[in-house]
C-alpha cells in the first residue's frame, strides 16, 4: 500500500515512472526496433531468390553474392563508427560441399569504449538452402541428401531459414551504431551454414587462434514463424539453445539471456532448453561452443518445418512482429550494460 502511494507520488512529481531496474539508453534501443524496417530486410533478402552458398557471385540482382554485397553496404550505411568487412575462406571440395567454393561471411564491428578486447557476437546466417533431394530413400530418423548441383538452380527465399535471423542482426547494427559501449560487439552474417556450418567454423578456429575473448555469442537461426505445421502458435515464447553442464558458460549466458529480455520485453517468454540445439540438427552457435565460447543458439518455438528448406519459406508465411519482438530482446540483453554473465 505504501508502495503505490510513492508511486502515484512519483507519478504527481515526474510523470511516467522509470523502474530503478530499467536502464534508460538500453530501453531507447528497444523502442527503437522497427517492424517496418524488418519487413523491408525481409523482402529485400527474398528478392535475392536464392541465396546458395554455390549461387551466382556476379549477379547484380540474383544469388549470393548480391545479397552480400547488399548486407555489406547496408552495415555501411548506419554509422562510420562500424567497421565492415568480408570475412572470406577457401572452402575444398568435401562431403556437403560439391565443388570448390570462397564462403564469405558479412561482419560489422562496433568498437567497444573502455573494455575493447572483450566481445559479444550477434550473428545469423545469410545463406539459403531449398532441399532438393537425391533420389533414394533415407534410413529412418534421417534426411534425404541434398542434390547440391540442382539445390543451386532452385527458388529458395529463405525467409524463416534465415532471412529472419539477419534481419534482427541487422537491426540491432542499425541502432546499437549509434551508441557506444564498453565491450566490442560485433555483428555477423554467416554463409556456407546450409552446407555443415562451413562459414562459421573456420571464424570460430581463427577466433580461438587469436585469443579472442568472446564473452557470448547470440545466433538467430529461424526466428521468424509462429505457426507450426499443426496449426499450434505459440507467439509469447522463443526457445534458446544451450548445451549441458548445468555450469556451462553457455548455459549462463541462456540464463543471463532470459533476465535481461525478459525485463524490456516481459511479454516474450524465453524458454532455456538443456540441449546443444534442436534433435539432429545444428547451427553456427556450435563451432564457438567447440572452441569453448560462450554460444546459444535463439529459434522460434513453433517452426514450420514444411516451409524450411523449400520455395514456400516466403515472405507470407512469416511473423514479421514477432521476429520484432525477438530482436528486441537481444537488443535488451546485448546493450544492458551489465552484461552479468560474465
Ligand atoms: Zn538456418
Amino acid at each position: 500500500m505504501r508502495l503505490a502511494v510513492l508511486l502515484f507520488v512519483q507519478t504527481l512529481l515526474f510523470g511516467q515512472v522509470v523502474p530503478k531496474n530499467i536502464n534508460a539508453t538500453v530501453k531507447k534501443i528497444v523502442d527503437e526496433v522497427s517492424e517496418q524496417n524488418i519487413i523491408a530486410t525481409l523482402k529485400k533478402l527474398e528478392s535475392f531468390e536464392t541465396r546458395n552458398t554455390f549461387s551466382a557471385t556476379d549477379d547484380p540482382i540474383h544469388g549470393i553474392g548480391a545479397a552480400r554485397k547488399w548486407i555489406y553496404d547496408q552495415f555501411r550505411s548506419y554509422s562510420p563508427k562500424l567497421e565492415v568487412y568480408y570475412d572470406s575462406y577457401k572452402v575444398k571440395k568435401q562431403p556437403r560441399v560439391f565443388r570448390d567454393v570462397e564462403v564469405v561471411n558479412v561482419v560489422a564491428v562496433l568498437p567497444g569504449t573502455t573494455n575493447k578486447d572483450r566481445q559479444v557476437i550477434v550473428s545469423a546466417h545469410y545463406d539459403s538452402l531449398n532441399r532438393v533431394s537425391k533420389p533414394g530413400t533415407p534410413d529412418p530418423g534421417e534426411q534425404p541428401e541434398v542434390d547440391e548441383e540442382k539445390a543451386v538452380a532452385a527458388r529458395a527465399p529463405g525467409v524463416t531459414d534465415n532471412a529472419s535471423g539477419v534481419a534482427a542482426v541487422m537491426e540491432l547494427a542499425r541502432i546499437m551504431s549509434q551508441h557506444q559501449f564498453e565491450k566490442t560487439i560485433v555483428f555477423v552474417t554467416f554463409a556456407g551454414e546450409e552446407q555443415a556450418l562451413i562459414g562459421s567454423s573456420p571464424f570460430a578456429v581463427k577466433a580461438e587462434r587469436e585469443k579472442r575473448q568472446i564473452e557470448g555469442v547470440l545466433n538467430n537461426d529461424i526466428i521468424g514463424s509462429e505457426v507450426s505445421g499443426n496449426g499450434r502458435s505459440d507467439n509469447n515464447t522463443v526457445r534458446i539453445f544451450s548445451p549441458d553442464s548445468r555450469d556451462s558458460t553457455s548455459r549462463e549466458l541462456a540464463r543471463y539471456l532470459k533476465i535481461a529480455g525478459e525485463r524490456y520485453v516481459p511479454s516474450m517468454k524465453l524458454a532455456i532448453i538443456f540441449r546443444e540445439d534442436r534433435f539432429g540438427r545444428g547451427g553456427d552457435h556450435m563451432p564457438f561452443i567447440a572452441q569453448g565460447f560462450p554460444a546459444v543458439r535463439i529459434t522460434t518455438a513453433s517452426g514450420n518445418p514444411a516451409n524450411q528448406h523449400t520455395a514456400t519459406d516466403t515472405f507470407a508465411n512469416n511473423s514479421p512482429a514477432y521476429i520484432t519482438r525477438v530482436t528486441k530482446r537481444n537488443g535488451a540483453a546485448v546493450a544492458s550494460p551489465a552484461m552479468i554473465w560474465c
